[in-house]
This record gives structure tokens, C-alpha cells and sequence, in this order.
């Protein structure tokens, strides 16, 4: 009995020695981030973290430790370094939110940091609104979607991307977004890893973050096409890595990936029984050949889709994921405790939606996109000419640039753009969108190009 209690008296010795040493880590993470802020660094730093990983690997060999055990409590330690000097990034939203109140205000700003479609969603989603009430839609249902509203995604997703896909295979989500977070909390756990390929839409680490999964971060450049290195992603597996996430037409870049490494990408997932949650919500603005992720058959796999860009539905909040009959059942569970299920009446508007032709979205976007081009050549930006979505991921050229300062001031001139960094460490960057007329854009870009000739 006295044995037991020594041990104990023990143990709680060493864990609020733990506790002590995790206050001094973290204040020291917030100094650390203090000066990174100072000198304009990003916050995760891929080589530092490798070279503690390597450290710490050694030093459990040594001691003795489960080396898995090990590298999830040091993923938990470097997560929370990231949380801490994270606080106050400035992403297109923060942009967003100080436009909006600037708006308020009385300002007139040109909104060229949201990615949400300026035109209207398709006619019928009109008159199926008035529907809805005597179609007797408005009541609770399954969560993972209406059965009839399914039966329709999986006939539209198998006919337009040329697969077999049955409504089992479909649940419905209040946007992609809960698509992501669905997949990503409940098929990883605590301390697992995940890699993402940057510059990337910033939710899939956020998401990754709020539930303690370390994200692996495999950052590409302009100069090599924004194509990432199958070797990098090979290197960043271990025992720990679950996941790799895909976004390809990309938001930023609009990049998509040849057909070649797409495969050799896929190959690597399997070798490794990693899941892939592929990202298609730009697929409707596909300019280039692209191949869903869905034509490998990959039981792993996991697609997101959406009404809000095909459709120019943001507001609706609906969307949906595409995956095998196993991982539909833990996002089911996941659906039910948050929401009970999407909305009857919106499922119903969704499921009529599907029956309009979109295809002059994807014209408007695309020739909006042209016209971006050509302007942002003319005034000497460097970007990849986008393969698809609704972007233009552009490099400025200029000494110490700050994205998010230059942001900043763009708003008291009159336009709104996304820093780079929101997307990675991408301080020289900014992303302008294509969702405003062509009149409107090429104002923006005439403002823009004077901001930038001031500042030279
Ligand atoms: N994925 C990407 C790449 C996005 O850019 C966005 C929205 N900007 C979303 C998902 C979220 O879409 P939804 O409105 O369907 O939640």
C-alpha cells in the first residue's frame, strides 16, 4: 500500500514539474513569436521542427521510449507554439471584416479579397424557394442528407466526373467547410499528422490545429509552378502521418497538377494507407485538363464539393462529400451531435439547383480571369497564369514587401486583396480574386497599379 502511494507522490512530482517546464516552453513560443513577427518571419518553421524531431527520435531510442508516443506528445508541444504565435494572423477575412466596417463608414472599397461568386445563383433556386413550404420540405431528416437529394448528387457527380457513385457514398454538409472538418476530426486523432501542400486555403490547419493533429507542411514556389516534390512528401511520412489533403483547381494558385504527379501523388497515399481529402470545390472552374480524385477508385479518399462557387450559392451553406460507406458513418455521427442534419428546405433548393446549366459561370470566371492576366502582366506582377478557379496569386517584386501591411493600406485607397500569408508563408504575395464585373476589376487593377507605382 505505501509502495503505491510513494509512486503516486511520484508521479504527480514529475507532472507538475511537466506543468512547470510547459509554462516556460510557452512563454518562451510567445517571445520566439514576438520576434519572428518583428523581423517578418511566418510562424511554422518545417526545418527547425525536423531537426528537434530528429533529436528527440534519438534520444528515445536511447531511453527506451515508444517512439510514436514520443512524436505525439512533440507534435502536441509544437502545436501549441503554433497556437500561441498565431494569434492576430491576418487572413482575406480579417481584409474582409475591417472593408465591411470601412463600408460602413461611408467608404467605397472594390472587393478583390473574397472568393464568393458576385452573380446570382441559377433561376430555378428562385422558384424552388417558394416551392419548398408546399413540397412539405421543413422538417428533421437524416443527417447525412435527404435520400431523394442524394439519389440526385450521386447521378450528377457520376455523370459529370464519369464514375460510379451511389447516394451511400454522399452525405450533405452545410458547406464544404464542414465536409473538411468532418473528415479531418474524425478520422484523425490527437498528435497525428497531416500534410498539407502550401499556399492553401487556411482551414484545412486551423481545422487540423483545433483538434491537436500536427500539420506537415510542404510548401511549393512559383518558380517550380507551384508543383510540389513527390520526395518531400515522401520524406515528411512517418508512423504518425494519416492524411494528405489536396485542393486542385488550388485556391490561391489556381494551379493544377499534371496528370503524371496527381498519380504518383495518389500511389504514394496508397503505399502509405494515408487518406486523401481532395478539395475539388473549384472544379466547375476548371480551366485545364483535371481529373477528379474520385477516378482512382481510392476506398481512402475523400472529396469535398460544393454549391457555394458552382452555383454561386455561398450563402445557402450546402455541400457535400463524396467517400466510402466506412468513413460516411463516423462523419454521419459527427453531423448528427452538431447539427441534427442541413437544412429540409435548402437541401430541396440544392437538389433543383442541380438541374441548371452552369456552364457560363465557369465562361464569366474564366474570361474574368483573362482579363486579370493581361492587366496584371502590364504591370509587371509575377504569377502563374491560373489553370482554374477564381484567382490570381501574384508575387510583387519589391524589397522586405509585407502583404499584410500592404493590404492594409490598399483599404484606405479604395480596394480590398488578400495577403499572402493567409495562405502560408507567403509574405510577397497577394491573391485577387475574379468575382467582381469586368468594369469593377479593371477599376481595382487601375487603383492597384497605382498603389504599387507609389510605393516603388
Ligand atoms: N475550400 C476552399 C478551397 C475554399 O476556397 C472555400 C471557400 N472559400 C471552401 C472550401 C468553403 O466552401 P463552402 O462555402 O462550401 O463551405
Amino acid at each position: 500500500m505505501s509502495d503505491i502511494n510513494e509512486l503516486r507522490n511520484e508521479m504527480d512530482a514529475v507532472t507538475l514539474e511537466m506543468i512547470n517546464l510547459l509554462k516556460t516552453r510557452t512563454d518562451i513560443a510567445k517571445q520566439i513569436g514576438e520576434v519572428k513577427k518583428s523581423i517578418g518571419k511566418g510562424v511554422a518553421d518545417e526545418e527547425r521542427e525536423e531537426n528537434l524531431r530528429r533529436k528527440i527520435m534519438k534520444v528515445t531510442q536511447e531511453i527506451g521510449l515508444d517512439e510514436t508516443l514520443a512524436s505525439k506528445f512533440l507534435n502536441f508541444l509544437l502545436n501549441e507554439s503554433i497556437k500561441v504565435q498565431s494569434e492576430n494572423k491576418q487572413t482575406h477575412l480579417s481584409i474582409f471584416l475591417k472593408a465591411k466596417s470601412l463600408e460602413q463608414e461611408g467608404k467605397k472599397i472594390i472587393h478583390m479579397e473574397v472568393g464568393e461568386p458576385d452573380f446570382l445563383p441559377p433561376e430555378i433556386v428562385k422558384k424552388s424557394l417558394s416551392e419548398v413550404f408546399d413540397e412539405g420540405f421543413m422538417k428533421y431528416g437524416q443527417a447525412r442528407g435527404m435520400p431523394k437529394f442524394r439519389e440526385a448528387l450521386a447521378k450528377y457527380v457520376s455523370q459529370k466526373f464519369n464514375v460510379e457513385i451511389t447516394q451511400e457514398n454522399i452525405i450533405v454538409s452545410p458547406g464544404a467547410r464542414f465536409s473538411i472538418f468532418s473528415a479531418i476530426s474524425t478520422l484523425l486523432n490527437p498528435g497525428d499528422e497531416m500534410i498539407v501542400i502550401e499556399p492553401s486555403w487556411p482551414a484545412y490547419k486551423d481545422c487540423a490545429l483545433n483538434s491537436g493533429i500536427k500539420v506537415r507542411t510542404i510548401n511549393t514556389t512559383l518558380e517550380k509552378k507551384w508543383e510540389p516534390s513527390v520526395e518531400e512528401i515522401k520524406n515528411a511520412i512517418n508512423s504518425n502521418t494519416k492524411m494528405i489533403v489536396l485542393n486542385y483547381p488550388n485556391n490561391p494558385t489556381g494551379k493544377i497538377l499534371p496528370e503524371k504527379l496527381q498519380d504518383d501523388i495518389i500511389n504514394l497515399a496508397k503505399e502509405n494507407d494515408l487518406y486523401v481529402l481532395s478539395d475539388e470545390i473549384y472544379s466547375q472552374y476548371a480551366k485545364n485538363n483535371w481529373k477528379s480524385i474520385l477516378s482512382y477508385d481510392y476506398e481512402k479518399s475523400i472529396v469535398t464539393q460544393s454549391f457555394s462557387k458552382s452555383h454561386a450559392m455561398t450563402g445557402f451553406r450546402v455541400g457535400y462529400a463524396i467517400t466510402s460507406k466506412k468513413i460516411i458513418e463516423k462523419m454521419v455521427k459527427l453531423e448528427a451531435l452538431c447539427l441534427t442534419n442541413v437544412s429540409e428546405p435548402i437541401q430541396y433548393v440544392a437538389m433543383k439547383a442541380l438541374e441548371s446549366d452552369t456552364s457560363s459561370n465557369s465562361k464569366l470566371i474564366q474570361s474574368r480571369l483573362d482579363m486579370l492576366t493581361e492587366k496584371a502582366n502590364e504591370m509587371g506582377l509575377e504569377f502563374m497564369i491560373p489553370d482554374g478557379a477564381m484567382y490570381i496569386f501574384a508575387k510583387i517584386n519589391q524589397k522586405d514587401f509585407d502583404g499584410v501591411k500592404f493590404a492594409n493600406n490598399s483599404l484606405e485607397k479604395g480596394i480590398a486583396i488578400a495577403p499572402g500569408e493567409g495562405f502560408g508563408n507567403y509574405k510577397n504575395f497577394i491573391r485577387i480574386s475574379a468575382c467582381q464585373d469586368e468594369k469593377t476589376l479593371m477599376e481595382g487593377m487601375h487603383i492597384l497599379g497605382n498603389i504599387m507605382s507609389d510605393i516603388q
